[in-house]
């Protein structure tokens, strides 16, 4: 029988706030353990929680950049279970009325067209406290108690590991653009847990799901899905059946372990917060807040293909980070080509991120460097070598490439004379490279360049390599 996967995916999202959601303490990560708690925060008896601003706002800027509805009135509950990193015995969150419904977003399907991802709901809530174990004890770090989140549902609407990766990365990259969110998923700001069921293809009907928590990059994303969907699909052609569980993904041992038998929203007792009174919004704060917001990724993708030329791939990728594509567009609106600057930052720079193991919020780079770089390599002022070893000097020390090719000598040499004369010394030492290339050996014309470009340290114009090598052979 062939099966069919259905996925739908719960992100818990950290809000970039000063300040955490229900008191003052700072939301500040890395601080020393228990360092940012107070009496609300630590739920003692009798401290009351009064609603940070700021939380809303970035809510409804989420429900925006997702296409939400924003519902005028929403409302507070209490989520109740017991766990050590939740020192009140529930956790504030929104049950019967999120603030945010019926959003979708557009993913690439897996048949390479464009397909609509359905948001059932985005909720504000808090988030608990971390238990960190040591050997033989446990300890409690309240800090990341009462940080505010939100949670983005998504209907049971993508078929794989492909959608549910590209569905991950879109949500991220708009809420990071709505300015709502730094999303560093190495810090926790952005996690996934996946809810995933097989049922027999064609069939309306879907199967018994089982949810895997707590996924923090796109790598252990994917994997998890693939494993899943696999054990999945092995316990029913066994005769089985899928037990509706809570699971976790071991990536070390690349597999799901069980935790708990999926609990139901009636287990929560959910009610709501007497402790709080419902948030209620008027269309002029709802309007305001549309008209502060940013370019969002599917707008830009339009502009970065139709206007600046770029292919589809390019553009994808400079739209999934906010500081990338500001590099980006800021170094084409100073003057340079489009792809040229594309080529640059999705190769050259990415290639010295991943090296350096950082992101692009780690090294001194501006679009200016970008853009002079570019054009110095359109003019001919330096080749597409050194280009390159220019920008890792940038990255480097922070100094401006046209200091760095000053410093350092490397403007590219186009002087006919001169390279026609190293050439010539070049075919001298090497006479079977010479007559190799005559029989029309094409890679002995490589080995000459090679030869040449050692010479002038890498500076030569490749281009003028190429045609001056031609003509002295042709002549000779
Ligand atoms: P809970 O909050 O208890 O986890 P929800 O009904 O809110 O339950 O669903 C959570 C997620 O599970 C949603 O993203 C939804 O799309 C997804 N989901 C629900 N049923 C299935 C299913 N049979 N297969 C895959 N995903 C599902
Ligand atoms: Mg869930
Ligand atoms: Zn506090």
């Amino acid at each position: 029988m062939e099966f069919e996967t259905v996925i739908g995916l719960e992100i818990h999202c950290e809000l970039a706030t000063k300040s955490k959601v229900f008191c003052s303490c700072s939301t500040e990560f890395g601080a020393a353990e228990n360092d940012n708690v107070c009496p609300v925060c630590l739920g003692l008896p009798g401290a009351l929680p009064v609603l940070n601003e700021k939380v809303v706002e970035f809510a409804v800027k989420a429900g925006i950049a997702l296409n939400c509805t924003i519902h005028k009135e929403s409302v507070f509950d209490r989520k109740n279970y017991f766990y050590p990193d939740l020192p009140k015995a529930y956790q504030i969150s929104q049950f019967h009325k999120p603030i945010c419904e019926h959003g979708s977003i557009t993913i690439n399907a897996e048949d390479g067209k464009e397909k609509k991802i359905g948001i059932t709901r985005i909720h504000i809530e808090e988030d608990a406290g971390k238990l960190v174990h040591n050997e033989g004890s446990t300890l409690l770090d309240n800090n990341r108690c009462g940080v505010p989140l939100i949670e983005i549902v998504s209907e049971p609407d993508m078929s794989g590991a492909e959608e549910a990766e590209d569905y991950a990365r879109k949500v991220r990259a708009a809420l990071q653009f709505a300015g709502v969110s730094d999303c560093k998923m190495q810090e926790g700001s952005i996690r996934f847990d996946v809810n995933l069921s097989v049922k027999p293809k064609g069939s309306t009907k879907l199967g018994t799901r089982t949810e895997m928590k707590n996924l923090n990059s796109f790598r252990s994303l994917v994997r998890a899905i693939e494993y899943e969907q696999k054990r999945q699909i092995s316990v029913i052609e066994k005769g089985g059946e899928v037990v509706q569980e809570t699971l976790r993904w071991d990536d070390a041992k690349s597999k799901t372990i069980a935790m708990r038998s999926k609990e139901n929203a009636h287990d929560y007792r959910y009610f709501p917060d007497p402790d709080l009174v419902p948030v209620v919004l008027t269309d002029e704060y709802i309007n305001n807040i549309k008209a502060q917001m940013p370019q969002m990724p599917d707008v830009k993708y339009k502009i970065y293909t139709q206007q600046y030329g770029l292919n589809a791939s390019d553009a994808l990728r400079l739209t999934e980070d906010r500081q990338i594509s500001e590099l980006f567009e800021n170094a084409v609106k100073a003057g340079a080509d489009a792809n040229a600057c594309a080529n640059m930052i999705l190769v050259d720079l990415y290639a010295l991120l991943k090296e350096q193991g950082c992101d692009i919020s780690g090294v001194k780079l501006s679009y200016t460097d970008i853009a002079s770089l570019v054009k110095m390599t359109k003019n001919g002022s330096i080749n597409n070598v050194t280009a390159k070893k220019v920008l890792a000097k940038v990255v480097q020390t922070g100094l401006s490439p046209e200091d760095i090719v000053k410093k350092e000598g490397l403007t590219q040499v186009n002087d006919i004379g001169e390279i026609s004369n190293i050439v010539r010394e070049v075919i001298k030492e090497n006479p079977q490279s010479a007559a190799d290339i005559k029989a029309g050996k094409t890679k002995a014309a490589s080995f000459i360049v090679g030869r040449v470009m050692r010479l002038t340290k890498g500076k030569a114009n490749p281009a003028l390599v190429n045609q001056i090598i031609d003509e002295i052979i042709k002549s000779e």
